[in-house]
């Protein structure tokens, strides 16, 4: 009884102690969110932790050590665990469960042929683009303080989510919605949603023109379809300084921003990243 009055007490405390102030990102350990996890006192600057090989960002909350976590969307729901390493050489790890998120499905159908079909030299040409992109999704920077609550980088419409399960004209396959779309006319600003450095710039063939951001310690957003870009590979960025325009480059039906965030190197919701009221 008195351990379960005290379970109760701590996830009380735990509720409370993230509610003061809204903490970003939100923690939601599931398929494509982030596992928020509290490291034990000892662990310092110096020291490093791991989801497997991939390293996580980590970050001190009023005196506490944190690690944070992208959770891919293929991941098993259950127990998994990350390990911190100091600097002599000892591993500690830290066990975290992840639920189960049913992500809604949606069958759309595309008259554009060349849409669902891409031709061949399409194909040659996003294999050559391929590499660019994933480099820059999985830079790794070293960043004392990484800015992690967000504002909306665009004012718009959420006209997909992240996570849904698209079909194609009927088509077995299902491809997944990896990013938050924002629909808004073409032309309208789109603001980096918090400091950070542009990694680089380009067109592409399915994500039109890109702008790529590391915010450090392997946070890093990317902005598609921009008609105009305003920014350069190398310049810091402060939040809400402009980076580019609405556009609909590269594969789209209408004018929106398709909205990445990945962390350790792992697509999560961008929704985590900004306030509630956001969403009202
Ligand atoms: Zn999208």
């Amino acid at each position: 009884m008195i351990k379960k009055t005290l379970f109760v007490l701590a996830i009380g405390l735990f509720t409370f102690k993230h509610s003061m102030a809204e903490m970003l990102p939100a923690a939601l350990p599931v398929p494509g969110g982030i596992a928020i996890i509290d490291l034990k006192d000892d662990f310092n600057e110096q020291a490093k932790a791991y989801f497997g090989k991939k390293r996580v960002l980590t970050r001190k909350v009023n005196n506490a050590w944190q690690a944070m976590v992208g959770l891919p969307l293929k991941i098993k729901p259950g127990i998994h665990k990350i390990f911190t390493i100091d600097t002599r050489g000892n591993k500690k790890h830290y066990p975290f469960s992840v639920a189960n998120k049913d992500y809604e499905t949606r069958h759309l159908t595309i008259t554009n042929k060349r849409m669902v079909s891409p031709t061949k030299k399409d194909i040659e040409r996003h294999y050559k683009e391929r590499p660019l992109i994933l480099a820059a999704l999985k830079k790794w920077t070293e960043h004392e303080n990484v800015q992690t609550d967000f504002i909306v980088p665009v004012e718009g419409r959420f006209s997909s989510i992240f996570g849904l399960k698209r079909i194609y004209n009927k088509q077995k396959r299902i491809r997944r919605h990896t990013g938050l779309d924002i629909a808004a006319p073409v032309g309208t600003l789109i603001k980096s949603p918090a400091r950070g450095t542009v990694i680089r710039t380009g067109s592409y063939f399915f994500t039109g023109n890109t702008v790529f951001i590391d915010h450090g310690q392997g946070l890093i957003s990317m902005y598609s379809h921009l008609n105009k870009t305003h920014v350069k590979a190398g310049q810091p960025l402060e939040q809400g300084q402009a980076i580019g325009t609405i556009g609909m480059t590269g594969r789209v039906s209408g004018p929106h921003l398709h909205w990445v965030i990945s962390l350790n190197n792992t697509k999560v919701d961008p929704k985590l990243f900004l306030p509630k009221d956001v969403f009202k």
